[in-house]
């Protein structure tokens, strides 16, 4: 368990220590910033500046030889920044997104984004800025990522950087009865409606710190039973999509956090049986679905690895196994994409 995960501290704040810490080392004004060529850039599409001076070019290339990761992670250099994202998008996917900042430079005091028509949250990971981006069903092909970054003296800076999205089949399976022929009994709907609404207002909660800290990790080995997305169909009709990503387990087998976080919902569900789900920050969570026992409380902070409970069958399953569940921005996406989520370093 960890302490002080989410430190109410301000951002500008963050910023100002992460990552220029030679500026505030005393006290008083800070001092005007080095470089101001950011100024000069108006929102809209940016071309390479052919006066930059030598050394920032050269500062640039160092950033981009010691962060670039090779053909799935590519990377753009931005004036003045850089950035790059893994794993390559797939719909239904999430991707994470890492703004590299020249040594030298100017350090935004905020960061908004957006792609495939949602926000993207950045916070930051050890002085860099980092987001995790969602790509819904149904988006496919080229999509914008536009970034806007403020300056603490209000100078902004956009850029819009065209990302490619690889198209997902989605498995599909025939249902033998129609699900509006096997509905809940009546008075239970009430219950069901409740939780619905109970749980995308979760979903929807902005904790405005990143919680993580390293790389998502499986919550068991990673042995899928049932992918993401998968179509339930009736006489040749899309009745429901499978919400998670279904992992092999037997009843009592441990079931691990994805990463670091706060436990925000842990109790019993009628479709997710016992479930529980963990506030990563910035509208990313993970959730845990069907287990025979929880083992963590609505509060607790629990690190990547942690136990948050045992796999089990409770819900409306026929056999235990672990449903791991990811949303981000309330959008509901293929957990296992984390897994290809590279964090600041
Ligand atoms: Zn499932």
């Amino acid at each position: 368990m960890i302490n002080n995960l989410f430190p109410p501290a301000l951002a500008t704040l963050v910023v100002l220590t992460a990552c220029a810490p030679a500026r505030v080392a005393g006290p008083g004004p800070v001092p005007d910033p080095p470089v101001a060529e950011v100024e000069s850039v108006a929102a809209g599409p940016v071309e390479q500046d052919s006066s930059a001076p030598d050394d920032d070019i050269e500062s640039r290339l160092v950033v981009m030889a010691r962060t670039a990761r090779g053909p799935e992670s590519p990377f753009l250099p931005i004036k003045p920044f850089g950035v790059s994202w893994s794993p390559s998008p797939e719909e239904g996917s999430a991707f994470g997104i890492v703004i590299h900042q020249r040594p030298t430079g100017r350090v935004p005091i905020a960061i908004e984004g957006e792609f495939a028509a949602g926000v993207v949250r950045f916070g930051l990971i050890r002085g860099q800025w980092f987001g995790i981006a969602a790509v819904p069903i149904g988006f496919s092909g080229p999509h914008a990522l536009t970034l806007r970054m403020r300056f603490e003296d209000g100078a902004n800076y956009e850029q819009k950087i065209d990302i490619s999205v690889t198209p997902t089949s989605f498995a599909s399976t025939n249902l033998s009865v129609d699900s509006r022929f096997s509905s809940p009994p009546a008075d239970v709907l009430e219950r069901i409606e409740s939780e619905r609404e109970m749980v995308r207002d979760l979903l929807e909660t902005v904790t405005s710190q990143w919680g993580l800290d390293g790389p998502f990790q499986t919550p068991r080995p990673f042995d899928v039973t049932s992918p993401f997305g998968q179509a339930r169909m009736f006489n040749g009709e899309l009745r429901s999509r499978h919400t998670g990503l279904d992992l092999r387990g037997q009843t009592g087998a441990p079931v691990r956090s994805a990463g670091r976080g706060r436990v925000a919902f842990a109790g019993n569900l009628y479709f997710a049986g016992n479930a529980v789900y963990v506030d990563h920050g910035l509208g990313v969570y993970t959730g845990y679905f069907h287990l025979s026992r929880i083992l963590v409380r609505v509060g607790d902070e629990v690190d990547s690895g942690d136990l948050v409970g045992e796999v089990g069958a409770t819900g409306r399953v026929t056999a235990a196994h672990l449903h791991w569940y990811l949303s981000v921005s309330g959008q509901s996406l293929d957990a296992g994409s984390l897994l290809g989520v590279h964090l600041p370093e």
